[in-house]
């Protein structure tokens, strides 16, 4: 009986593996076209300063409307595009879009608001040559390279290739902000903290999601903040959904916080309107 349930057991998990192997060829190669379909948008999430209670960034979040699946979540198609190389068309579409929100929001919400971008690991590999790209773009624009973040994970500073320093180095250069994305859940050296210039941490929502006065996760937010504070970075909460997560972070100095309770990423639009709305 046992061993029966264990084939069937088997037998189900290798045809949802098999299901999932298939739904991944298909979404990628309608991937590919979603972008000339107008299926794709960037949704944005308020950031807001602790400080003052007032919406300061925002981050842009990519949204994949599919015509029979509905929401794909990018969860599900990033790492697609990034197995696929539909990533480097992703990435510069979303750029493209920024740039033109950005320069419309400066005039519309205040000229230091800052938008952050997520960066895949793959739009690195070709070196810094994407990157002088997107500067003469912003100039292009007239949009400052203050008003731009660019979001990237610890993973990507691991690898030592001199093409991610000349980039980071690009980015300075230009007063591009550099954040790290999900901060304390990928390699745990630290080290690239001080060999590269960066600007702010985002303290990932595992750490802020279980936050009580006296558990390990206040602790190390705590222990984040004082350290980023100390190297002269920022610090963002990322995944706050409720007043007492607020009011711990606003308790150990953490600069903004980003999540449910201020709002979930909407359209350009709505956060045109929320924002106007909120200062
Ligand atoms: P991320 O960059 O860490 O983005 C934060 C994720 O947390 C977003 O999920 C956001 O909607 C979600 N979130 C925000 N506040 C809360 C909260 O209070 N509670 C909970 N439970 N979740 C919250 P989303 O939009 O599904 O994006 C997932 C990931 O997909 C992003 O994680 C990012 O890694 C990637 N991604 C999204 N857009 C882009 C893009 O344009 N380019 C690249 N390369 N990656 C993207
Ligand atoms: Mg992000
Ligand atoms: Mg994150
Ligand atoms: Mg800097």
């Amino acid at each position: 009986l046992a061993k029966d349930a264990g084939r069937a057991c088997f037998r189900f998990f290798t045809r949802a593996l098999q299901e999932g192997a298939e739904e991944r060829v298909r979404l990628a190669s309608e991937l590919r076209r979603a972008i000339d379909a107008g299926q794709i948008e960037l949704y944005y999430q308020p950031i807001i300063e602790l400080a003052s209670d007032r919406i300061v960034k925002a981050e842009a979040l990519m949204r994949w409307k599919h015509p029979e699946l509905g929401f794909v979540s990018p969860a599900t198609f990033i790492p697609i595009a990034e197995d696929t190389g539909t990533i480097h068309d992703l990435g510069e579409w979303a750029f493209a879009q920024v740039v033109k929100q950005t320069g419309q929001w400066r005039n519309l919400l205040g000229p230091d608001i800052q938008i952050s971008l997520n960066v895949s690991p793959a739009q690195f590999n070709t070196g810094p040559q994407t990157f002088q790209r997107w500067i003469d773009a912003l100039r292009t624009a007239g949009v400052p390279g203050a008003n731009l973040v660019v979001e990237i994970t610890e993973g990507l500073l691991m690898d030592n290739a001199p093409g991610i320093r000349d980039s980071l180095l690009c980015f300075r250069d230009a007063g591009i902000g550099v954040s790290i994305d999900d901060f304390g859940t990928g390699y745990s050296s630290l080290s690239y903290l001080k060999k590269f210039d960066i600007d702010v941490l985002k303290i990932d929502q595992s750490f802020t999601r279980n936050l009580s006065p006296d558990g390990a996760d206040f602790a190390l937010c705590e222990a984040i903040v004082v350290m980023a504070h100390k190297l002269g970075l920022k610090v963002v909460a990322e995944g706050v959904e409720t007043a007492e997560q607020r009011d711990l972070l606003c308790q150990i100095g953490c600069d903004y916080a980003q999540g449910y309770l201020f709002s979930r990423a909407v359209p350009a639009g709505e956060f045109e309107a929320l924002t106007l709305r909120h200062t």
